[in-house]
């Protein structure tokens, strides 16, 4: 291609694997732009947490930080899986709906440039490598067309340039060349939680944790203010704009627009992307071009992006031949259920999300159950970080009774929780809302959900797994139980844009790149051909990422 363009590489997209693809580009010498719809956060000004009214929101909200979605009507609720609807002490049931419906958080990813890693936890998960043949060991999902050897050297990469703390010593993965920080000190949550686990026979162990235990690379280490998914304001969680982004901006070969939506990509008919066009909030338009075009929007607006982008080229979409963009959607199955210590603890402070249990992560370690799941220490992520969520959702009583009740109890709240995995079904899958668009008249992505028995049974198990954790915690008052089967509250997607060797039943090849078009890549969590058995996606979406910018 003849390129008077001044870029080798444009990225649509800036969180995990947009960042970290340019990252790896640009340290290879690609000169790389950078287009990123939602804006700029600044860890410094925008994560106040000591302003009084912290605990009232989650992550802030910026002009055009929210991306818009829409639900296609959900599944009915049935009275036998009644033990797995959501309640508090305070509400009762979270839903009185007769369906399932998203939550208040529904689909909740942050725009901004970093993406979701912005407000995420930071776990730091590499996969188990018997969650990566799904297809040929027990005919679900499909099996990655790489092996975990292959990812090493990439999961060794990022995790160095992240800071992850944590654990080398994890059922079902090999940490051969791998560089941690040392691990964090559990806080509360997880010391209550590790005893009880023990007394089952399970491992409580050091979770993974983007989160710097020292400090490293001018970034100073986690004050354990228990915050992480209200942003950090230090700096040292290791989203992608204070680690992939700001290394890759030292280079000066990383030109980044933001508050720019790529709305469509444009083809010269053949085999190759010509360029992309691009709106703002204003009503303008742009166009860029560039030899490589990398999508890495995520898994819900990616394939959106690719249906959008039809013409007579490809009237299905682009590289949607085969039928297979927007398929497999895969979602976070998840239970979370607390409980109240009679201890005096300080449950709302530590590093969240720092212990876990990987005992029945590998894909047969459930009994009958195909697919496996983990646990781990969620009080923060429960949101049980200030007293406002206790009075609204755990703590009854008024006046005088109701203040002593809170002194008592703030800081006694104890949650565990669970991720499984989620297998692909014909009911799961992201299409075009034709009736309801975005400020620039694009369709916006409508999210199908459907959970089949398989995964409620794998829910059931996940519930009662976190009861019997609970219980041998010696904490029996349980105050909130709540979970995917009557809420969509996703926060890890994947599996829209299946990699694969098939251009049949995949839409890239190994590396991410279209088999269609033989300029264009996608590296973001679209990609997976199968979830894991809950494992926090980021760190693999990176060393997809780190790995395809290297075949580049
Ligand atoms: C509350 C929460 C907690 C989480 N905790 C964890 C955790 O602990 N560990 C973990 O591994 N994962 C966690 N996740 C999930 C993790 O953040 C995501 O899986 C990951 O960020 C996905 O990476 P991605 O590259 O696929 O997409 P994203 O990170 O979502 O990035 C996509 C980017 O593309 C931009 N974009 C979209 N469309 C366009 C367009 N048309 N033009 C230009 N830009 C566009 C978006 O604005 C966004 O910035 C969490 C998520 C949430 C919401
Ligand atoms: S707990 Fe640590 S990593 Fe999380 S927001 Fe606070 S300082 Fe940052």
């Amino acid at each position: 291609m003849n390129n008077t363009s001044p870029f080798d590489v444009i990225i649509v997209g800036s969180g995990a694997g947009g960042s970290a693809a340019a990252y790896g580009l640009t340290q290879a010498g690609y000169n790389v732009l950078m287009l990123e719809a939602g804006p700029r956060f600044n860890p410094a000004t925008d994560y106040p947490l000591s302003n009084a009214d912290w605990e009232l929101s989650r992550f802030p909200l910026k002009p055009g930080s929210q991306g818009q979605y829409t639900f296609a009507p959900m599944q009915k609720l049935e009275p036998r899986w009644q033990h797995l609807r959501s309640k508090n002490t305070i509400n009762g049931y979270l839903s009185n709906q007769e369906t399932r419906i998203p939550s208040d958080a529904g689909y909740h990813h942050v725009r901004g440039l970093g993406g979701s890693t912005l407000q995420f936890t930071g776990e730091s998960h590499r996969l188990h490598q018997d969650a990566m043949n799904m297809h040929s060991r027990f005919n679900v999902a499909a099996d990655w067309p790489l092996s975990y050897q292959d990812l090493m050297p990439y999961y060794n990469q990022a995790e160095k340039l992240i800071g992850v703390a944590g654990d080398t010593h994890i059922v079902g993965r090999d940490y051969t060349g791998a560089s941690l920080l040392p691990p964090h000190p559990f806080a509360d949550t997880s010391r209550i939680l590790q005893r009880g686990a023990a007394k089952l026979g399970l491992h409580w162990q050091a979770n993974n944790r983007a989160a710097l235990s020292h400090s490293y690379d001018g970034r100073p280490s986690c004050n354990y203010c228990h915050n992480c998914n209200r942003g950090c304001p230090r700096g040292d969680k290791g989203s992608a704009d204070v680690t992939f982004i700001r290394r890759a901006s030292l280079t000066n070969r990383l030109t980044i627009k933001t508050d720019l939506s790529v709305i469509k990509l444009e083809n010269d008919g053949n085999q190759k992307i010509s360029g992309v066009i691009c709106g703002n909030h204003a009503g303008q338009r742009f166009s860029f071009s560039a030899p490589i075009i990398i999508l890495a929007c995520g898994a819900i607006e990616t394939p959106r992006l690719l249906l959008n982008s039809a013409d007579t080229h490809s009237p299905e979409g682009l590289g949607n031949e085969s039928g297979q963009v927007g398929q497999h959607f895969m979602e976070t199955l998840s239970w979370t259920l607390t409980g109240m210590s009679d201890a005096p603890l300080q449950t709302f402070k530590g590093l969240p999300a720092d212990g876990i249990c990987w005992d029945f992560n590998a894909p047969d370690s459930i009994p009958n159950i195909i697919g496996g799941c983990r646990f781990s220490s969620t009080t923060a992520e429960a949101d049980l970080s200030g007293p406002v969520n206790y009075a609204r959702r755990l703590v009854a009583g008024w006046g005088a009774e109701f203040k002593a009740s809170m002194r008592q109890q703030f800081g006694q709240a104890v949650s565990v929780g669970a991720i499984g995995e989620s297998l692909p079904n014909a009911g799961s899958f992201i299409d075009l809302d034709a009736t309801t668009q975005d400020e620039h008249g694009l369709a916006l992505a409508q999210i199908h959900s459907f959970l089949p028995d398989t995964e409620l049974k794998r829910l059931e198990f996940m519930a009662q797994q976190c009861s019997n954790i609970l219980q041998a915690s010696g904490i029996t008052e349980i105050v909130e139980s709540y979970g995917s089967y009557d809420l969509f509250s996703s926060t890890h997607v994947f599996g829209t844009c299946r990699m694969g060797y098939d251009p049949l039943t995949s839409v890239t090849n190994p590396v991410g790149r279209s088999h269609r078009w033989q300029n264009l890549y996608i590296c973001d969590a679209s990609l997976f051909p199968s979830s894991g058995g809950g494992e926090s996606p980021s760190l693999t979406i990176e060393a997809l990422a780190l790995r395809m910018a290297s075949s580049l």
